[in-house]
């Protein structure tokens, strides 16, 4: 069954990639929650985090690597850390993926999570995060 992840790894969907390495790829969440909200995900295809085997253990890198760019570039104050396990959880792609959202001083707390902002302008985030 064809995985919308390993399309985004393989480069046969585009996707707003912030960061890379031979393990892991970072890209930008197409429907964020906050400004800069990136997802990150191994290479190899893994369905999620219960049968992740080494695969956590090896993006590890990226997510520390990718925190700090989303802390330096966007001014973030803080940041939530999230993984969906199943669709119980409200897992939607069955690629393991950690969500990392950047979250500001003005706009703070768990309750504020989780609407989705239409307003972000996905080109201007990415153009911020890019070298
Ligand atoms: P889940 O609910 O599985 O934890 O999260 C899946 C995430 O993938 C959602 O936040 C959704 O917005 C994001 N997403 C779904 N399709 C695409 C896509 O084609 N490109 C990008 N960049 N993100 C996607
Ligand atoms: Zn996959």
């Amino acid at each position: 069954m064809a995985c919308l992840f390993c399309s985004i790894v393989a480069g046969d969907i585009p996707a707003r990639r912030i960061y890379e390495d031979d393990k892991a790829i970072a890209f930008l969440d197409i429907n964020p929650w906050k400004r800069g909200h990136t997802l990150v995900i191994p290479r190899r295809h893994v369905d999620d985090l219960l049968s992740a085997d080494e695969a956590l253990t090896e993006i590890a890198p990226a997510v520390t690597a990718t925190a700090r760019l989303l802390t330096e570039r966007l001014g973030a104050d803080g940041m939530n850390l999230l993984s969906n396990a199943g669709a119980v959880a409200g897992q939607e792609v069955f690629h393991l993926h950690l969500h990392l959202v950047p979250r500001y001083a003005d706009d703070p707390g768990m309750r504020a999570l989780f609407d989705r902002d239409t307003t972000i302008d996905l080109d201007e985030v990415q153009a911020a995060l890019s070298s």
